[in-house]
């Protein structure tokens, strides 16, 4: 019979990621206290088990088929982390990461905390502010191996948050739905601007949904000029483009 952890556990296995018991009881922990949470406060439109484990979880661990993320001690930033996609199915699933989320909502931090300390997660550091103003301390600003962003804002904006926190030689990879194209053109100019460049674009289909979803793979060239990002709000507001 279907069961949505079961079946998470084999779509992770068709991506070389082996569950463990224990790692599923993580995932279900955290499926219980999203529903239990936005019940106080808006996490999520998505509840019903099955499309939580498909459209959360699965899609989260999507990210693990772009970057490398194994390897011992790797450095994540997840920018607009929300309810904690795609970083908290990640470092479940990738126990070795360091993962800092960063979110301006501190409510969904508060929520974030919660989350870190009843799954027992190590090495995860919740931010509550804007990227904009988190990227300029030292600490933050061009170090991640890997930054991650799902559902923020268009491209050309999302660079200019995103790509201060990647080291050079490191990723972006922003998680999108379908239809890309004219994003995509639109952001040529802010990864110029940003000492980066596309090096690739991943589609994928949701396995039992089948809607499109596509993987931004974007490699960090050089450190980021100081005049990035602007002060907050303006790299939405009136994105490099
Ligand atoms: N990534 C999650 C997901 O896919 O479910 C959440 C997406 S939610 C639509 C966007 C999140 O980005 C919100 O939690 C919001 O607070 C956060 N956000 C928007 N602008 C931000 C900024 N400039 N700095 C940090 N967080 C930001």
């Amino acid at each position: 019979m279907y069961d949505p952890a079961n079946w998470l556990q084999q779509q992770a296995g068709q991506m070389g990621i082996v569950l463990s018991e224990e790692q599923l009881s993580q995932f279900e922990r955290y499926y219980e206290l999203l529903v239990e949470w936005n019940e106080k406060m808006n996490l999520t439109g998505i509840t019903e088990r099955g499309a939580v484990y498909e459209k959360h979880f699965y899609d989260s661990l999507t990210v693990a088929s772009a970057v490398e993320l194994s390897a011992e001690g790797t450095k994540l930033a997840d920018i607009g982390s929300g309810a904690g996609f795609p970083s908290i199915p990640l470092k479940i699933a990738f126990p070795t990461l360091k993962i800092t989320i960063v979110d301006s909502l501190a409510k969904r931090i508060r929520f974030l905390e919660e989350v870190v300390k009843q799954l027992g997660l190590r090495n995860v550091d919740c931010v509550h502010g804007r990227a904009e103003d988190i990227a300029r301390l030292a600490e933050h600003r061009d170090r991640y191996d890997v930054v991650t962003a799902r559902a923020v804002a268009r491209l050309a904006g999302l660079n200019e948050l995103c790509l201060p926190f990647a080291k050079t030689g490191g990723a972006f990879v922003s998680m999108k739905g379908s239809d890309i194209q004219e994003e995509l053109s639109e952001s040529r100019f802010s990864l110029d601007k940003l000492g980066a460049k596309l090096t690739e674009v991943k589609r994928l289909e949701l396995p039992l949904e089948q809607s499109e979803r596509h993987l931004v793979v974007i490699a960090k060239i050089g450190a980021t000029p100081k005049i990035y990002p602007r002060k907050a709000g303006m790299p939405l507001k009136s994105p490099l483009v």
